[in-house]
């Protein structure tokens, strides 16, 4: 397998807190790979760097065989990188179908014209069943339950047909079964192609899913393994435990 995603000497400081510090590692086309770490490690800043959120201190980028070090993340976008954030970022005064629909790209006046392409408007279609969201269509997002604005707003990066989805704690505080059918669409999707780059703290979930496991402790990449060697890593539970 070739590299999708090359993170190569990566480093953010705030103030004097440098939050990531030389941070190298690759995600495999075709993989879905867990970046994992204690709390304030440095993984959301990680992804804000990777996604065009936060500009880099230094170090590089490189996407698809390109340098994309800084680029902004609506052209990340287009070219099919994308990303969900910590606390699900949806648009709680539009439906679900309308978030699907923004996430195409349409500005406000196109949306409230009704003037989508057939192509768009049966995409949409196909996810809101595919989510089995089709009864809550027209409920707008503020209506739905975290596990489910989770849920949308994984939905909706993938209006963009991406290549690689970067998912930023996609259980946290969500229901065992909403855990389940999150799992099962990242399956889905992984099986149609798509790659992953998931940080997560529900080590199951990742010992189930993932493979190969990156392990960030203070801003700099500890591990990069396969998962059943990841618990016996010395280093690894070192930074766990805090030694
Ligand atoms: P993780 O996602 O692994 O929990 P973060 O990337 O959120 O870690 O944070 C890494 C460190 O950087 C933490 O100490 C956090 O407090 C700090 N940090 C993150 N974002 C900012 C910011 N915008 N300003 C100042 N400090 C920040
Ligand atoms: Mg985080």
């Amino acid at each position: 397998m070739a590299a999708l995603l090359e993170v190569e000497g990566l480093t953010k400081s705030f103030g004097s807190l440098r939050a990531v510090d030389s941070a190298s590692f690759a995600v495999e086309d075709g993989s879905i790979t867990a970046l994992i770490g204690p709390n304030g490690s440095g993984k959301t800043t990680l992804f804000n760097m990777i996604t065009g959120y936060l500009s880099p201190d230094g170090g590089h980028v490189r996407f698809g065989g390109r340098e994309v070090t800084g680029a902004a993340s609506g052209s990340l976008y287009g070219r099919g990188l994308t990303r969900t954030f910590q606390q699900a970022r949806v648009f709680t005064q539009l439906t679900v179908e309308e978030n699907l629909t923004v996430a195409a790209g349409y500005s406000w006046r196109q949306l409230f014209g009704r003037r989508l392409s057939r192509a768009d408007r049966e995409r949409v279609a196909v996810l809101l069943e595919e989510f089995r969201m089709s009864h809550v269509a027209d409920l707008y997002a503020s209506e739905l339950s975290y596990g489910q604005r989770k849920l949308l707003e994984f939905a909706a990066v993938l209006m963009s047909q991406p290549r690689l989805v970067l998912l930023d704690e996609p259980t946290a505080g969500v229901n065992p079964v909403m855990i389940a059918t999150m799992e099962h669409h990242i399956r889905e999707r992984h099986g149609a192609g798509v790659t992953f780059l998931i940080v997560e703290h529900d080590m199951p979930f990742v010992m189930r899913l993932c493979d190969p496991v990156v392990v960030l402790d203070r801003g700099h990449e500890i591990f990069a393994g396969p998962p059943h060697a990841v618990q016996s890593d010395t280093r690894v539970l070192d930074a766990y435990l805090g030694s």
